[in-house]
């Protein structure tokens, strides 16, 4: 983006930020922008002062005024608009402004004539690293943070110059991250020719195939590749689009987490053994399992005494049938977890079409229609 006017004098850029509203919350950022899109068209309407340019990104607004304007007028003006908004603002500091990523240059090069360029910002403390080539993630994970840098150059950087600066700047913080020279120039070749001549696709857009693999290393990049040929020649009206899962992480291995006792897990297939006879029975839950248990012994989860009310229960039934037998926590033990209902009642049904516990009759809760 570049900006050359010679009707106008733009001597000042005024920076804003909004406090007082809590951008911690994920819900923060949507309402600032909701509250500022209302109210800026009405503010901006009555404004002392007209801006020429005006752009805003959630709280960070860039204003470019026109010459002599009377900054303070604005921000007083700004500040007395609403009790909860405290305008702060920036300008330009040796003819250079920074808004979000990009830094905007002010070249005055008559006493007329004034010329703006843009360049990719970084703050001071950025620490030149990003994702090492050797880190064990897909090929085409680790090329596109070279493409993603590459197209930030192009379309922030406003002259060919400035773009052969950052290009420079991004080959030689790559190398520091064991990226290849080779590869990286290859790359670099690849997206200048693209962005100087982009292919232009036309036709409706395709339909997305969502594939996830395991990462596994080079072979998972090789069967991407497979996939994908194999996809452009059966089925090259759809487009397949490949992402990658972890694999086994340490964190699997090593739990960090307390186990939560076996009285309190919930949404679980249980399973009841008589501890006398053997005879079993296959149930699901959704609350914790100590209430379901509960409920077959006709006990009050919390007082542990008989209740008035009891529900049904074949596990009870056969308890009273079945001499020194006994319904407590210790004949439960969890075969399945499930996150929905209909999982837990699919999980139910099939571990009892596996296991036939006599208990449950042969009747299942839910009627499975896969024959
Ligand atoms: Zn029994």
């Amino acid at each position: 983006m570049a900006v050359e006017d010679s009707y106008f004098l733009f001597d000042n850029n005024l920076y804003k930020q909004i406090d007082g509203m809590a951008m911690g919350s994920p819900l923060g950022p949507l309402f600032a922008n909701i509250f500022l899109s209302h109210y800026e068209s009405i503010w901006l309407k009555d404004s002392p002062v007209k801006p020429v340019l005006y752009k805003r990104y959630v709280d960070d607004t860039l204003w470019l005024l026109p010459a002599n304007s009377n900054v303070s007028d604005l921000m007083s003006y700004m500040n007395s608009r609403h009790n909860n908004m405290r305008f702060t603002f920036e300008t330009e500091t040796n003819n250079s402004i920074n808004f979000i990523g990009l830094n905007i240059m002010h070249h005055e090069y008559d006493s007329s004539k004034h010329c703006y360029t843009t360049n990719v910002y970084r703050k001071p403390t950025a620490t030149q690293l990003c994702m090492n080539f050797n880190s064990f993630v897909s090929i085409s994970y680790r090329l596109s943070v070279l493409k993603c840098l590459l197209y930030r150059a192009f379309r922030i950087c406003s002259n060919w110059q400035l773009i052969h600066t950052e290009i420079s700047f991004i080959r030689s913080m790559l190398l520091r991250n064991a990226y290849p020279g080779w590869l990286i120039d290859r790359v670099i070749k690849n997206a200048v020719t693209h962005f100087v001549n982009p292919v232009l696709k036309y036709g409706p857009r395709k339909e997305a195939v969502y594939i996830g693999l395991p990462f596994l290393g080079k072979s998972t990049d090789s069967l991407r590749a497979t996939i994908l040929r194999i996809g452009k020649q059966f089925i090259p009206h759809k487009d397949i689009i490949i992402y990658y899962k972890p694999g086994k992480r340490s964190s699997n291995f090593f739990h960090n987490k307390d186990v939560t006792p076996t009285a309190l897990r919930s949404h679980v297939v249980y399973e009841y053994l008589c501890t006398q006879c053997n005879l079993g029975y296959i149930g699901q839950t959704v609350r914790h399992l100590r209430h379901r248990v509960a409920e077959h012994a006709g006990v009050s989860h919390l007082t542990g005494n008989p209740v008035k009310s009891v529900v049904h229960s074949k596990i009870r039934d056969h308890c009273g049938l079945c001499q020194n037998s006994s319904c407590d926590l210790s004949n439960f033990n969890i075969l399945a977890t499930g996150s929905s209902d209909i999982e837990l009642l699919v999980k139910e049904r099939l571990l009892i079409d596996q296991k036939k516990p006599l208990l449950n009759g042969n009747v299942g809760s839910l009627d499975l229609l896969l024959f």
